[in-house]
This record gives C-alpha cells, sequence and structure tokens, in this order.
C-alpha cells in the first residue's frame, strides 16, 4: 500500500466517491453487492471492496455499556456522557442525552444538538425509547 488513495476501508470522515455528501450521523452503510452492513464513513466495503453503497435509517439499538467523560476538549460539553450502541449488525459510539442508561436498555436517535460548540452543526443524541 503506498497510501491513502489505496486503502479502500480508511475511515478519515472523507466523503466517498459513492455518496454526494455526508450521511446523517443515524444512518448506517449496506454493501450492494454483498450486504455488509457497517457504520462510519469508509470508500468501499470492508469485506468486498465494491463501491456500490447505499445508506440506510438507524432505527432503535440496544445500549451495550455508556461512560461519562468529565474531561473533554474545548469545545464539547462537559461532562460527554457517551454510549456504545448496537443496532442489528452494526455498532457505534454517539453521545447519550440521558444522565444515567443501563447496558440492555434502548435507545434511538432524537433531536437536533449542536455537538461541538465551534459549528453550527447539529445532529441527533441517543435517547432511550420508553416501554
Ligand atoms: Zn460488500
Amino acid at each position: 500500500m503506498t497510501g491513502n488513495d489505496t486503502d479502500d476501508t480508511r475511515t478519515d470522515g472523507a466523503v466517498p466517491d459513492y455518496l454526494t455528501e455526508t450521511p446523517p450521523v443515524d444512518h448506517g452503510f449496506v454493501c450492494e453487492s454483498c450486504g455488509h452492513r457497517w457504520y462510519y464513513t469508509r470508500r468501499a466495503c470492508p469485506e468486498c471492496r465494491a463501491r456500490t453503497v447505499s445508506t440506510y435509517q438507524l432505527t432503535t439499538g440496544d445500549v451495550v455499556t455508556w461512560t461519562t467523560v468529565g474531561v473533554t476538549p474545548p469545545d464539547v460539553r462537559e461532562p460527554n456522557r457517551l454510549a456504545v450502541v448496537r443496532f442489528g449488525d452494526v455498532q457505534l459510539i454517539a453521545q447519550l442525552e440521558e444522565d444515567e442508561i443501563t447496558a440492555g436498555e434502548t435507545v434511538e436517535f432524537t433531536g437536533e444538538h449542536r455537538l461541538r460548540d465551534s459549528t453550527s452543526d447539529t445532529a441527533p443524541r441517543l435517547t432511550r425509547v420508553e416501554k
């Protein structure tokens, strides 16, 4: 490998050529060739290297674990609560809206929140689904 141009699985957030823009944080990726699903932008399917990729809305997921980060970068809320969540075939980490949660609880992405003070971009946070 001679650099990023040949690394089809890099995850640097660059918009890959199969997309016209970065999808919202509440979307996963699915390979149209082999059906593999993943999260986070990649330049190609990590299983078969195909570049025929679609995005799909993540619905509800199960909390694997969560934590509170007490010291954060200057433009990130403090404390910052983060959860590792499994949405079917994919697992991701994202900001949690709840003050506390328990592993195994169900969450979904809701709302529009500024995730960093340095940008006006907003995104949903993980919120408990009441049963
Ligand atoms: Zn594939």
